[in-house]
């Protein structure tokens, strides 16, 4: 074990349990005992937990917080606990339904408190230890308490991202995506990362931003699609046939000549438009105007094809669908990762489904992380899926070898 992180150490917890019913607070309180945590308090009120808080010696690194407190109640509290600097975790403690436990769980996640999870009352002694079996010391250089993050991640400059894409430091990844009736991989979306000379792989948020937002986007979407277009030629001359998948910035749409540029970029290739599927995130769709919709109208009037991506995160999804011609949406993994398990996100994703399936929309879902994922898309009418239980984003080179191991492993799960 690593010397430098004490993980789950039950002595480290110093728990406090702050409840407004007394009968909870002993129930609680004696079964963390029973659990072998020696270091528990309790509190029937907010003030009196946050003078607790502030307490260096008593300092609590666990809250198991009640959420129904009739005067400062549980999310209040979560919310005063930032002023307070409290650095430990919390466990959510109440009678409430899931979807309001989900809710409440986001709203301190957005304070940037580690939850461990709730717990739903009546409290089994069993719930509490899978709970508490979550909790991490906090390490030397994070004073959190929260389960280890990545640490922070490097921003480039805007002179650094024009060079990364002058000099050729650019490979598109592709993700595949297969069909979830037959398991044929009938498309890749491609996925751009920099190969970087020093810091090895960048991932596309630490500088697809930066290029938006310093006017570089629209040279990095050339060399993105220059580089599929050459990888479709490539596979089609060894027998594969493909719809590639490329990301577009609500800024490439911006300029009126886009499509045109796009156009003779497939046709220098020698490749259909067909074979091209121009995934445009939502969110930022909202931004404008009449320019992104001229120009993927004029795409898709060019046989290109169109998706919808990201689908049911931004706010104005029906009027985007309304307004311009996608052929595919694809459901946002949101909605997709575990929503076999979760009525919610169950409900968000069958009315994804039926609104696309009634515009004669292809479906694709996205964030397909896990056999329980897969074994419910079967169940569903939705066409395809992608995510890391089918493959991760590979080099190009990668694809072939993949395919010949995924018709084999393919075989049990259809
Ligand atoms: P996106 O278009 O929604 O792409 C899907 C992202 O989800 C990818 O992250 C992919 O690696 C990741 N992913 C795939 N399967 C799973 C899964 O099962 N679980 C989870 N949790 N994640 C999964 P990546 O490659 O880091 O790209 C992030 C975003 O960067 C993309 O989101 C896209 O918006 C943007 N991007 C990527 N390439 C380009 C590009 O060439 N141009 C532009 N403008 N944006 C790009
Ligand atoms: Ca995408
Ligand atoms: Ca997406």
């Amino acid at each position: 074990m690593d010397t430098g992180e004490i993980v789950n150490n039950k002595s480290a917890v110093r728990v406090l349990v702050l409840d407004d019913e007394p009968f909870m607070l002993k129930l609680l309180a004696r079964m963390l005992t029973n659990l072998g945590y020696a270091q528990v308090s309790t509190c029937d009120n907010g003030h009196a937990a946050l003078e607790r808080v502030d307490d260096s010696d008593r300092s609590p690194n666990l809250i198991l917080l009640d959420l129904n407190m009739p005067q400062m109640d549980g999310v209040e509290f979560a919310r005063r606990l930032v002023e307070h600097h409290y650095a430990g975790a919390l466990i959510l403690v109440s009678g409430e339904d899931e979807r309001m436990q989900q809710s409440v769980e986001k709203l301190v996640r957005a304070h940037k408190i580690p939850v461990l999870g709730h717990l739903h009352k009546p409290a089994s002694p069993e719930g509490l230890a899978v709970l508490l079996e979550k909790w991490t010391a906090p390490t030397q250089d994070d004073s959190s308490g929260a389960p280890k993050k990545n640490s922070t991640k490097k921003i480039y400059t805007a002179d650094e991202v024009r060079a990364a894409i002058a000099n050729g430091e650019l490979v598109n990844y592709y993700q595949p995506k297969v069909v979830i009736a037959t398991g044929e991989v009938v498309g890749a979306e491609s996925l751009v990362r920099w190969q970087h000379p020093q810091d090895g792989m960048v991932f596309p948020d630490q500088f697809i931003g930066v290029a938006e937002a310093n006017g570089l986007i629209d040279d990095l979407t050339r060399v993105v699609l220059d580089n599929a277009l050459a990888q479709i030629r490539r596979w089609e001359e060894s027998g594969l046939k493909l719809r590639v998948s490329i990301n577009v910035s609500m800024d490439n749409l911006a300029s009126l000549d886009f499509a045109d540029f796009v156009a003779a970029q497939v046709a220098a290739a020698g490749v259909s438009p067909q074979s091209v599927v121009l995934e445009v995130t939502e969110s930022q769709l909202m931004r404008d105007a009449r320019a992104p919709l001229e120009i993927l109208t004029r795409l898709r009037l060019k046989r290109f094809k169109l998706s919808i991506d990201d689908f049911g995160t931004g706010n104005s999804s029906l009027a985007q669908l309304r307004d311009i011609p996608f052929d595919e949406l694809k459901i946002d993994q949101s909605f997709v990762h575990g929503a076999w398990a979760n009525d919610t996100l169950r409900a968000l994703f069958d009315s994804s489904l039926s609104l696309a399936k009634q515009l004669g929309m292809e479906t694709v879902a996205e964030g397909v992380e896990d056999r329980a994922d897969w074994d419910f898309l079967r169940r569903t009418e939705c066409d395809l899926a992608q995510g890391y239980f089918i493959a991760r984003p590979m080099p190009a080179g990668d694809l072939s070898a993949w395919i010949q191991s995924w018709q084999k492993t393919s075989i049990d799960l259809i």
